[in-house]
């Protein structure tokens, strides 16, 4: 099963790969660019050789990637959704020349304008990225979310509309991050409960469509809308959601990277992988 976390990319893209290796991850997740930034500088060549050379030397593998939390593709603002849109379209062209298998983002927020109409800009956006990037190699994944504010996606019925409206459903897939879908009110904190969210999920979206998992404990309660992470057995959701989970014949396959709070040095990233190993029964 590979399991990891997310890694800043710091000193370049290829040193995320070099940090995950050194804090014990199979896998691991990044921003291809600064996420608090618009703007990013064209990778160079010589950036993605280091980049590719550093996940042959660890054999890190997949590599998941996120993208920046300034793009909403659900906003009714013209100008930012324009933005959003072009900023899209340079994260899923930079997770095609560094060979990035998943680009998981938030359906974003609709403000003022209600749900219908933030679903459909999001579908909308969608289509013109697709047009406009015509590889496929790269499958965008809907990442389930808490439900914050105005926030979309903390339904599997949302994810599955802006699937099942794509004219490109093959190039979408869905990322669920637990914190966020038990925020949302999808309990896990037993197996029982967590086999029913997953027949929930299984039912509304479909299950071949899940291709990562986000591993983050909660601070906020069940259907808090809280998206506030915690580390792995230390919140609401507790140890045995996540012993179910990995141990899970489907979902154990899938990659898992953590999201919870860090320093520089990571020791939290390696404690917490430290604490899902050992619920692993072989
Ligand atoms: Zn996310
Ligand atoms: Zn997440």
């Amino acid at each position: 099963m590979p399991l990891g976390a997310h890694m800043s990319i710091a000193g370049g893209v290829a040193n995320a790969i070099l940090r995950g290796k050194s804090a014990g991850c199979e896998t691991i997740q990044i921003f291809t660019k600064n996420s608090n930034r618009w703007r990013a500088k064209p990778l160079a060549p010589r950036e993605i050789e280091l980049f590719q050379a550093a996940r042959r030397e660890t054999g890190i593998d997949p590599i998941l990637a996120h993208t920046s939390y300034l793009i909403n593709l659900a906003s009714p603002d013209e100008d930012l959704w324009e933005k959003s849109l072009n900023a899209f379209q340079v994260e899923l062209e930079r997770c095609v020349s560094l060979r990035i298998p998943y680009l998981i983002f938030h359906p974003g927020a609709h403000s003022s304008a209600g749900e219908e109409v933030g679903l459909n800009r999001v579908t909308q956006a969608l289509n013109e990225v697709f047009e406009r990037v015509e590889d496929t190699s790269v499958t965008v994944l809907i990442e389930t979310t808490a439900g914050q504010g105005t926030g979309l996606g903390y339904s599997f019925e949302h994810i599955a509309r802006l699937i099942e409206e794509n004219f490109h459903p093959e190039r979408l897939g869905v990322c669920f991050d637990t914190c966020h879908a038990f925020a949302a009110g999808y309990d896990l904190r037993t197996p029982d409960a967590f086999e029913r969210t997953l027949e929930e999920f299984d039912k509304t979206i479909g299950f071949d469509r899940l291709k990562a998992v986000h591993l983050n404990d909660s601070k906020g309660g069940l259907g808090s809308r809280l998206d506030r992470h915690e580390h792995i057995g230390m919140g609401r959701i507790g140890l045995e959601g996540f012993r179910f989970l990995v141990n899970h014949p489907q979902l154990r396959l899938l990659p898992m990277v953590l999201e919870t709070p860090k320093g520089p040095d990571m020791k939290e990233d390696v404690e917490n992988l430290a604490v899902l190993r050992s619920l692993i029964e072989e």
